[in-house]
């Protein structure tokens, strides 16, 4: 579904340039949950915001190839990736505030998002925006559905935020420490109602975390990164059954 090939991300600075991300590779298969875990600073977000096309300026792809299916698309102008962006792959980042905005009700933003990716009429659209709701475990969805974001508590709001990305129906959803800010007992159910929903649908997931617990739990396969190279990847258990990295090994002590 996903291919990253090579990529490189760098920052000019005074000195040179600064190489955040080096010669990254990886895919995504149809369905399949990536884990990408690594220390703070790794480049998890980078390699996520570069697959968006949302790099943050002076940061720019420097190198390398990003496919989505059979097209590239770490070179389109920037009308037909926001076209991706809504519509093919969905995104949930760390604080749900990024992607909610808190002058428009839930609902409102949820037939937005919908009608401008999909062509169908408001009442239907609104009868999509309660199903996504009542599916992601928002209680009474049907009447929470007219309360603006910060009528939900943090767990809610990050709930509301998987309703939204994958209200246009994403084969990819990019979770960059989706429950991170959030209390434990609550990161495994949100992170469940991702997945669930996205293997309902078929649609893959990149969970982007720094913890191992969470990939062991959720992922089929874990990307390693370590100062912005693939430390190593594969099927989970491999990965934490045969560590050859020095920082996947301290990484395995994390698990539970
Ligand atoms: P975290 O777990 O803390 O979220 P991360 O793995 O997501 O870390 P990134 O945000 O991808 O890390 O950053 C990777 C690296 O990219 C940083 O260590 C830094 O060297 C570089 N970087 C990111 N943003 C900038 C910037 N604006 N200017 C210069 N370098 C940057
Ligand atoms: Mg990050």
């Amino acid at each position: 579904l996903l291919t990253v090939r090579d990529l490189v991300v760098e920052f000019p600075t005074r000195r040179g340039n600064l190489r955040a991300l080096d010669q990254v590779s990886f895919d995504i298969a149809p369905g399949e949950v990536l884990g990408m875990v690594g220390e703070s600073g790794a480049g998890k977000s980078l390699t996520g915001a570069a697959i968006i096309g949302l790099l943050e300026p002076p940061g720019r792809i420097a190198g390398g190839e990003i496919w989505l299916r059979d097209e590239r698309i770490d070179n389109l102008p920037p009308e037909a990736m926001r076209r991706i962006r809504g519509r093919r792959i969905g995104m949930v980042f760390q604080d749900p505030l990024t992607s909610l905005n808190p002058l428009y009700t839930v609902a409102q933003q949820l037939i937005q998002t919908i009608r401008t990716h999909m062509d169908v009429s408001e009442g239907e659209a609104r009868r999509r925006a309660v199903g996504l709701l009542d599916r992601v475990g928002i209680p009474a969805a049907a009447r929470r559905i007219d309360d603006y974001p910060h009528h939900f508590s943090g767990g809610m709001r990050q709930r509301v935020v998987i309703a939204l990305a994958l209200a246009a129906e994403p084969e990819l959803v990019i979770a960059d420490e989706p429950t991170t800010a959030l209390d434990v007992s609550v990161q495994a159910q949100i992170i469940d109602v991702l997945k669930e929903i996205c293997a309902e649908r078929g649609a893959s997931v990149m969970l982007i975390t720094h913890d191992m617990g969470v990939i062991a739990e959720t992922a089929d396969r874990v990307a390693v990164l370590y100062a912005g190279r693939v430390a190593e990847i594969g099927p989970v258990r491999e990965v934490i059954q045969h560590a050859r990295h020095p920082y996947t090994r301290g990484l395995m002590g994390a698990i539970p």
